[in-house]
């Protein structure tokens, strides 16, 4: 579910580094990428209703990029995002299972470190904060 998209969520493909970039064209010579900041996202193309698209990189076995995935993939279904002028931590509504937790619980998990580690990583790639999405939640904003 999260390396399929949509004409509506294609926004949400992950930015690849450029080494990760060169792995999945090593596995897809066809994927087309186009630049955003440092790094590269994928150029899908137009996309039909109703049509999907697969990640260049997902294979029948799952992710052909292992542990090497983009930090998006890592963190999803937490995405950091721009919301109401702040950085903000937000959970998709599309994992059931992570998103039907007590927010509470949520937020205490990513205060253990792993919002620091994400707020840092976007500190130095800018290109992986969305602008705020309807379907996801915030759960925890950078100053509160
Ligand atoms: S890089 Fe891997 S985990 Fe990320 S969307 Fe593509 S197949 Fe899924």
């Amino acid at each position: 579910m999260c390396c399929v998209f949509d004409r509506y969520d294609i926004w949400e493909t992950p930015v690849f580094d450029a080494g990760t970039m060169k792995k999945v064209l090593e596995i897809n010579p066809d994927a087309r990428f186009a630049p955003v900041g440092s790094g590269y996202v994928i150029n899908a193309g137009e996309i039909a209703d109703g049509e999907l698209f697969r990640c260049p990189a997902l294979t029948d076995s799952g992710c052909a990029l292992g542990d090497e995935k983009p930090f998006d993939c890592r963190i999803w279904p937490f995405r950091i995002m721009e919301h109401e002028g702040e950085r903000v931590i937000a959970v998709s509504s599309l994992c059931e299972e992570v998103h039907g937790r007590d927010f509470r619980e949520l937020k205490s998990f990513l205060e253990k470190g792993l919002a620091e580690t994400i707020f840092r990583y976007a500190d130095e790639n800018p290109q992986i904060v969305k602008p705020f999405y309807g379907n996801y939640t915030v759960v925890l904003a950078e100053h509160r």
